[in-house]
């Protein structure tokens, strides 16, 4: 049996370049910083470039998970559209990512990767979606999920998982999981779901967990195995040669299929999770990420095709379920 593979997709939501908002807003100080090609970080992704992933997700057969932030940065939600754009433009975007399903599964990223929110008066608790999961219990963390996967279900896109924004309920995470199983219940009727939370660095021999399975709800960790390498076509190599892009996939798969995290994590029985951020792919416009990860791809599939295969991350669920230990 060929090693399941999966692209583990964080951040994406319509227009808003989140990491602008955490790096400008979140981070005191850090307001207009510029990258190494002496640009500030952009406002906006445009539509475009999710038109570009799609088409690369379908060219090279690519599966995993697409987070979307439902409510990005509290700057409206992908129901209603977001705040300074026209409406219009949200709801293509949800048009097109459409294409995606059903290579990519989706799932909020809480709600708005930014402020906690009240829910009963939508004010802000001035402390981030991370800091605030880590005292809360299933009791307030159900809502909490419910309400981010409320917006799924409204804009018409089926969630089968969540991602945790930052590490978001780390420091309580059998009530968190808990709470996916009651949300996913309440919300979809689903009885199987998963979960991205852990590790976000290179595990070899990491694979998914059946974390919870009780009364008819099972709910499956499906670990980021494989960091995201390409944090630096942000800040750092603005365009890149081909040179440039060749040696960034090395990273992850050699050429000649030997060397990098992908092989070294076949060799020691783990299951790839390759984590990638959306404002990594975008490269602040340069598109470096995207065109590295077309690269890897293309390896993957000619080097390493006969010994791995792309499934989504409701298929890892499934999988990991239906195993031993499952
Ligand atoms: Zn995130």
């Amino acid at each position: 049996m060929r090693t399941p593979l999966a692209l583990l997709v964080d951040d994406p939501t319509p227009l808003v370049h989140l990491y602008r908002h955490h790096v400008y807003d979140l981070e005191p100080g850090q307001a207009g910083t510029p990258t190494g090609d002496g640009r500030p970080l952009a406002e906006t992704i445009p539509n475009e470039f999710l038109t570009k992933f799609c088409d690369l997700v379908a060219a090279r057969g690519i599966r995993g998970k697409f987070s979307i932030v439902p409510a990005p940065a509290m700057r409206g939600d992908i129901v209603r559209g977001i705040a300074g754009y026209p409406p219009e433009l949200t709801r293509a975007w949800l048009e097109e990512v459409r294409r995606l399903a059903p290579a990519m599964d989706f799932g909020p990223e809480m709600i708005n990767h930014s402020y906690a929110l009240d829910l009963a008066t939508g004010a802000q608790l001035g402390e981030t979606e991370h800091t605030w999961s880590q005292r809360q219990s299933r009791a307030t963390l159900t809502p909490y999920l419910a309400r981010a996967l409320a917006y799924f279900r409204e804009a018409g896109l089926e969630a089968s998982g969540v991602t945790s924004p930052w590490m978001f309920g780390e420091a309580v995470e059998g009530e968190y999981v808990a709470a996916i199983a009651a949300a996913q219940r309440e919300v979809f009727g689903r009885s199987l779901s998963w979960y991205c939370l852990r590790w976000g660095e290179d595990r070899p021999n990491g694979r998914p967990w059946v974390a919870l399975r009780q009364d008819g709800n099972v709910v499956v960790s499906t670990p980021f195995t494989v960091a995201d390498r390409l944090w630096d076509t942000i800040w750092k190599h603005g365009r890149l040669d081909r040179g440039g892009m060749a040696a960034l996939a090395d990273v992850y798969v050699t050429s000649d299929g030997r060397g990098g995290i992908i092989p070294a994590c076949l060799a020691a029985g783990g299951w790839p999770g390759i984590a990638v951020h959306w404002q990594c792919l975008w490269s602040n416009g340069h598109e470096t990420g995207l065109a590295v990860l077309d690269e890897v791809a293309v390896r993957i599939n000619t080097i390493l095709g006969d010994r791995v295969e792309w499934v989504s991350c409701l298929d890892l669920a499934r999988r990991t379920a239906a195993g031993p230990g499952g």
